[in-house]
């Protein structure tokens, strides 16, 4: 895929005077989705990028662990995931990760047999509940029908809840859960998918360091408003991530209808958050690309942090922390974080293991303010928001982006297919 394959040759960028055919705010997979589409159907397009590189949530810092660490995005879930190919195509090395091993805690000791039972208990007690609600197509809080007295029920809970869709149980909607696609097989890169990424979208002409401000939608076609000025085009692709559309850091003119809105508001960002913990190629009886997970006490999600361990044998792991306590460690900031995970890291791996530690780095999207939380998650009662959102308005807006893509909703894919999406629908209403 990508421009190369398409044959379609970018576009010089319009002079900044000169009105193009559309303007793609946000550079990451949906906006450079969205201008692949456009520019291979002969259309002019300017992107828009605040931020000064593309990708978006799509990231691989190679600088800071000396090793590929993705920030954002690193599975690849292959249900029909065009970044499955894309990788392949590049030659990337990918590994297959789904029934990837998990080392169960109990504290500071591996579960026995009886509680690993109980584990997987709760594991079909809840899934046995999502599909009851699900089927019946209840969009209600899943803390609503989660079982009580499961001993494992907060684990599972926090691996559904915080670390699939980055929000507790009460503000996760049962059919998020359930109408999301199946993510079976996954893959995950050893250059980190945030490269793939980045090589993908590097055809694409993008202006970085360009924030987008307003967008004046009243008149004739779409006037957009930047730090660096204004452009005019005859429609307008909005990619950037929910979190920054409710923070009003672009201002609509006239207000956006209040279908618009409410979607909006009603698809509030979750948070997930990926701490690294480099060490000195110990390995503490952990294997690599393993999950490692703990007992969490209680109800309800609370102060948890989960593992995947060295994965590609690189001498980090991850830990992924998320949901209310993952904003609540987000305030607290990057010293904090790292030092309860490693905290957690060290009461499984013994206490040998802070002697070997290295370095921490933390992902940090609730203080990007391009980004403001990880991904979106649809208010309970208010799942087709995600919809709602998607329509068109006047033929002139079309909101773009992983909120908008329905099943594929906070993944990579979704953003990949909604940016195509309403590309296609922009040219679908596009004359002359
Ligand atoms: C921690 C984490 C883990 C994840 N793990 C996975 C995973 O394993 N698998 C998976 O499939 N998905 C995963 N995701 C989700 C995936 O990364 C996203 O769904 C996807 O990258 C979103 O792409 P997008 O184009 O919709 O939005 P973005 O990538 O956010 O792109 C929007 C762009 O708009 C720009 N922007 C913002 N404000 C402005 C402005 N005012 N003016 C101009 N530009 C602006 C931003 O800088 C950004 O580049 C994860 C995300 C996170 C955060």
């Amino acid at each position: 895929m990508g421009l190369a394959a398409t044959g379609a040759m970018p576009k010089i960028l319009a002079s900044q005077s000169s009105e193009v055919d559309v303007i793609v705010v946000g550079a990451g997979i949906a906006g450079l989705r969205a201008a692949q589409t456009l520019l291979s159907a002969g259309r002019t397009v300017q992107v828009l990028e605040a931020a000064n590189r593309i990708g978006g949530r799509a990231f691989t810092d190679n600088t800071t662990l000396g090793q590929p660490f993705d920030l954002g995005c690193s599975w690849v879930n292959a249900d029909s995931n065009p970044f499955l190919d894309i990788s392949k195509d590049q030659g990337a090395e990918i590994l297959r990760h789904s029934g990837a091993g998990e080392a169960l805690f109990v504290g500071n000791r591996r579960a026995n047999n009886t509680e690993r039972a109980a584990y997987y208990r709760a594991w079909g007690a809840i899934e046995r509940s999502f599909e009851k609600a699900g089927e019946a197509e209840l969009d209600i809080p899943s803390s609503d029908i989660v079982p009580e007295g499961l001993e494992f029920g907060a684990t599972v809970q926090t691996w559904i809840g915080p670390m699939d869709h980055s929000v507790d149980f009460e503000d996760l909607s049962v059919l998020d859960y359930w109408e999301a696609a199946e993510g079976d097989p996954s893959y995950i890169v050893r250059d980190g998918l945030g490269t793939v990424v980045s090589r993908w979208g590097a055809n694409v002409p993008v202006s970085l360091n360009t924030s987008v401000t307003g967008v004046n939608w009243g008149s004739d076609g779409v006037t957009v408003s930047t730090d660096s000025g204004a452009l005019k085009a005859k429609a307008c692709i909005i990619t950037v991530p929910t979190g920054v559309l409710n923070s009003g850091a672009i201002a609509f003119s006239p207000a956006l209808p209040d279908r618009a809105q409410g979607a909006i508001a009603n698809l509030p960002m979750g948070l997930l958050t990926k701490v690294g913990l480099q060490f000195d190629g110990s390995r503490f009886s952990f294997v690599p690309n393993q999950w490692l997970t703990h007992h969490v006490p209680g109800d309800v999600p609370g102060e948890a942090c989960f593992f995947l361990t060295w994965p590609f044998e690189f001498d980090y792991s991850v830990g992924f922390l998320g949901g209310a306590f993952g904003w609540d460690m987000a305030r607290q900031g990057d010293a904090a974080t790292i030092d309860f995970a490693l905290t957690k890291f060290v009461e499984m791996a013994g206490s040998d293991a802070r002697k070997h530690f290295v370095r921490g780095t933390v992902s940090g999207w609730a203080n990007d303010m391009n980004t403001q939380g990880a991904y979106a998650a649809a208010r309970p009662g208010h799942y087709d928001s995600h919809d709602l959102l998607a329509e068109p308005i006047e033929d002139k807006l079309f909101f773009a982006g992983e909120a908008v893509a329905g099943p594929y909703a906070a993944l990579c894919s979704g953003a990949y297919y909604s940016g195509e999406a309403q590309a296609k629908a922009a040219l679908g209403v596009l004359k002359g």
